[in-house]
């Protein structure tokens, strides 16, 4: 198969890439070319996961997370991890990844602000949270900076996970009419390298190495289930593989020659408590972006992704590990706020896989909970005991994720990460008074994946020619919006 233009993955990256490119004016399908017409651009997007129609959790039937294979359909398939997530979008470039250092912070605002019309196109709610409440916000600011910790400001636009859903269907529907050709289960396993007179205006390759004048050619693939592959051609391949393909680009990277460098990754905890106590934070700001450098290690240690009246959620990876998420509809709500606190760490010589450094904390606390996500109260962390399954059935927070195991998490967590959570933990209760009550719960492992930072030119080109990554597998973005802005900016480079 030959294309003009190839997306590895369908998540927000991938179909905003496609998205910007049509509303461009490079339709997509027909012959074009032609005196005074631009020549029609033939887009594939190649994705391992089924169109949005087809995605559905059992665990909404069977209460118990099925392990799904060949792959878990919260994170996998069209719209990416954007389906099931609970669609938060953030507006400021202040949060959602480092994609601005990139760009610089005027020309990353003016995308999100253009991706935010568009996602209003497709049907996002028109109101945005975190914005007036002035007094209610200064107060809760005076009492972060008293308590040694900064409270970021970033707007939001909250779809929830069912309207998320229809929105992103109804960009599936808009491509497919504008002729997008889409391979869904369909696994892309390696690149394919040709030579070429292209340099590389990232890094050249080393004179006399085997891979000097590489260029992308395009990518091997093969249907999900079946063993015999096919190739795909084209001059241009985007790679937007998200979180869950953080793992296999950081092969092709080592393989290929890839530019990168091996950056943070993020251990912490899923929180979860009753709504009443976070009631203040969720009505000012709806999410509380608070950032902080505990005593003793300093590391940065924030909260992220706070669901108001939300649901703690697990996700599968391929590799079988369980991880903690959370999410929250737009109507139906629980009794509880969840969020997560995430200690950043970095990794210098000799050692430089920080995922594989997580994926083993993973693994150990899948271990203890029998391959399920552990639960423990946080009174009993501090009293340095486990929790018992009767002692949470009578606590006044009943975990929303019911198969979660009551257990001990410190018995998986490095030492350095608990302490950076404990210490963060009691910060956060200056602010938001009854945050470290014994009966707060904590589920773990709750790690971020998106550790490799692909060397990127302004036009979000690798140091292969032809060869170009984005979102959150490229390193550069941690969110919906900055995944779907960076989709954007590539489909003005294309277009
Ligand atoms: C439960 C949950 C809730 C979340 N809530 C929020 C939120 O409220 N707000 C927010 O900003 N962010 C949220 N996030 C994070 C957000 O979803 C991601 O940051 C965003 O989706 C990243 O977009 P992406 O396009 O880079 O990657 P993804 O959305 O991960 O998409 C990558 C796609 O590539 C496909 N793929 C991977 N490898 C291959 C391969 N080898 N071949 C073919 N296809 C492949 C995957 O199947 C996937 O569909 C949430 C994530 C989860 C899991």
């Amino acid at each position: 198969m030959n294309c003009d233009v190839l997306i590895v993955g369908a998540g927000p990256a991938g179909i905003f890439t496609a998205l910007e490119l049509i509303r461009r004016g490079s339709p997509v399908g027909g012959p074009g070319g032609g005196a005074g017409l631009r020549k029609q651009k033939k887009i594939v997007i190649m994705e391992k996961g089924s169109p949005i129609e087809k995605r559905s959790c059992p665990k909404i039937h069977t209460k118990k997370c099925m392990n799904c294979k060949p792959y878990c359909h919260i994170t996998t398939g069209f719209s990416g991890a954007g389906a099931f997530s609970d669609g938060k979008l953030s507006l400021s470039c202040e949060v959602g990844g480092d994609f601005p250092d990139l760009i610089g912070r005027p020309a990353a605002q003016e995308l999100i602000n253009y991706t935010d019309r568009i996602y209003l196109e497709f049907g996002a709610v028109k109101e945005v949270e975190g914005i007036g409440n002035d007094d209610n916000i200064k107060d809760i600011r005076r009492r972060a900076i008293k308590a040694g910790l900064k409270l970021v400001d970033c707007p939001i636009r909250h779809l929830g996970t069912e309207k998320a859903q229809e929105l992103y269907r109804n960009i599936q529907g808009y491509l497919i009419e504008k002729g997008v050709e889409f391979l869904f289960d369909t696994e892309c396993t390696n690149l394919i390298l040709g030579t070429s007179r292209l340099q590389s205006s990232v890094e050249p390759l080393v004179r006399g190495s085997p891979l000097e004048n590489s260029v992308c050619k395009g990518v091997r693939a093969h249907d999900v289930g079946k063993a015999e592959h096919f190739d795909v051609f084209a001059p241009v391949t985007i790679v937007a593989a998200g979180r869950r393909g953080a793992d296999w680009l950081d092969h092709i990277c080592r393989e290929h020659d890839v530019v990168h460098e091996s950056g943070t990754v993020d251990i912490g905890v899923r929180v979860e408590m009753r709504n009443e106590i976070m009631e203040e934070v969720n009505n000012a700001l709806y999410e509380s972006k608070l950032v902080g450098y505990p005593k003793p290690f300093k590391d940065k240690v924030r909260t992220f992704c706070q669901n108001p009246g939300g649901f703690v959620s697990q996700e599968n990876y391929d590799n079988n590990l369980a991880v903690v998420n959370g999410h929250s509809y737009k109507e139906m709500k629980s009794r509880n706020t969840n969020l997560a606190i995430l200690s950043s760490h970095n990794f210098s010589d000799p050692f430089n896989q920080p995922i594989a450094y997580a994926q083993k904390i993973g693994e150990l606390t899948n271990m203890l909970a029998n391959g399920h996500i552990l639960v423990q109260r946080y009174g009993d962390i501090l009293d340095g005991k486990r929790t018992w399954q009767d002692e949470l059935e009578r606590s006044s927070v009943q975990p929303t994720l019911s198969d979660a195991v009551a257990g001990d998490i410190t018995s998986a967590m490095p030492y350095r990460a608990m302490t950076n959570i404990i210490n963060f933990i009691e910060a956060l209760d200056m602010v938001v008074p009854g945050f470290a009550s014994a009966e707060t719960l904590l589920y773990s492992p709750e790690l971020k994946f998106y550790s490799n930072r692909i060397k990127l030119n302004s036009s979000l080109e690798t140091n292969i020619p032809g060869l170009h990554c984005l979102g959150d597998s490229s390193g550069w973005t941690r969110g919906l919006m900055m995944a779907s802005a960076m989709g954007v900016l590539m489909g003005r480079v294309l277009g």
